[in-house]
């Protein structure tokens, strides 16, 4: 026999997160994960399932049957998109502007897919006009993967602009909305997305570990038409289509996390109370008043304006300060965690973010003034 470990239960302080994700958790979300568990084929259980489709297909403003959540992190939404619609031979063009974008390559590469990427300076936007020239070099490209909010770098790259292009050259399109879903506008139908894939501990707020997940009719059609079985069994959408179409007979796949998605039901709920387009006006508001604080401090942002996350501000780290003493101290004597930076960045700039709840006032004001503390 091992001896048992006696171990303490174990609480958590209260933390601010102001960093790339987890963000804050409103109370009620926490709350609703507290919930009594039932059975998840309980038919208690399907019809908040059929909501909880509803109010996904809200927040990505889609009519898509296709709209659900992967039970596993954005990285799981992510690798979806890509196992289910790039078969051997395919070509994706891959934007890399961040970590993200990278990460879509190694995707399509894992998938059998023939990735070619077009490169952007970190910090700035995926540039329409280089993708455009690439788009023109590769007729035979099937799909252009981007991400619309790069976490990594804090730039938002024009989704909709993006979009238009890839339909005017016959190509489907892939797009990260991880970080943008809920803070940034995004309309799923009008700009002509095929892919979406988002995450359920940035914007909306929510717990980690959920994947909010869209695909249009015709990414819907290149599964259906393909001629070998997904290699990821787990993540074939084509096994768990008849569970989310609707009015199907639910049947089991695999064990849905059922408080989890309790806690994402409850954050859609108050995405969609609040409205969408008053949430997204939240976050760019709450975004002016940290900058303006930040610049009183002369801290300069790594993105060019026009380009600006709202939700996710990276800013240079002031000559000759301590980035990790400075985070250590945030932490420990503020309950405060900002980011780090991440990549080329590392060392290098900060990244605050300002997600879902955790987009108010308080916050702001709490980080300036420990800030101007610790620069001081
Ligand atoms: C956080 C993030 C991911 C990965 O999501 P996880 O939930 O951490 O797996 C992917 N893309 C972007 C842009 C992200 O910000």
């Amino acid at each position: 026999m091992f001896a048992a470990p006696m171990i303490p239960a174990f609480y958590p302080p209260r933390r601010i997160l102001m960093g790339p994700g987890p963000s804050d958790v409103h109370p009620q979300v926490l709350a609703a994960q507290a919930k009594p568990i039932i059975g998840h084929l309980d038919p208690l259980f399907v019809s908040m399932m059929d909501e909880l489709k509803q109010l996904l297909q809200y927040a990505f403003q889609t009519r898509n049957e296709m709209t659900l959540a992967i039970s596993a992190p954005g990285s799981a939404g992510m690798e979806a998109c890509f196992v289910n619609l790039v078969e051997a031979g395919d070509k994706v063009i891959v934007c890399r502007n961040g970590v993200f974008g990278e990460r879509m390559r190694q995707n399509v590469e894992r998938c059998g897919g023939i990735a070619v990427t077009v490169d952007f300076k970190w910090g700035e936007p995926v540039q329409p006009a280089a993708v455009e020239a690439l788009l023109k070099d590769h007729p035979d490209a099937r799909f252009l993967a981007f991400v619309h909010a790069e976490t990594s770098t804090g730039a938002l790259s024009d989704a909709k602009a993006l979009c238009a292009l890839a339909k005017r050259y016959g190509c489907l399109t892939i797009v990260d909305a991880v970080t943008s879903l809920g803070g940034v506008e995004l309309r799923v139908d009008e700009w002509g997305i095929d892919a979406i894939y988002s995450g359920s501990q940035k914007c909306l707020s929510c717990v980690p570990g959920l994947s909010p997940i869209s695909f249009s009719a015709a990414a819907v059609a290149k599964i259906t038409a393909r001629t070998t079985p997904v290699q990821s069994w787990f993540l074939d959408q084509s096994l768990v289509m008849a569970y989310w179409s609707g009015g199907a007979k639910r049947a089991y796949h695999h064990t849905a996390p059922v408080n989890a998605l309790y806690a994402l039901h409850e954050s859609l709920r108050l995405l969609a109370a609040e409205g969408l387009e008053n949430a997204w006006a939240r976050h760019q508001a709450m975004h002016q008043e940290l900058r303006v604080g930040l610049e009183q401090l002369g801290i300069a942002f790594v993105v060019e304006e026009p380009y600006r996350l709202p939700q996710l501000n990276a800013i240079y780290i002031p000559q000759g300060i301590d980035d990790a003493k400075v985070r250590a101290t945030l932490l420990n004597e503020f309950n405060l965690e900002i980011g780090a930076g991440l990549g080329e960045l590392a060392g290098k700039a900060w990244r605050i973010g300002l997600m879902g709840f955790g987009a108010r006032r308080e916050n702001i004001a709490l980080c300036l003034h420990a800030l101007r503390q610790l620069l001081n």
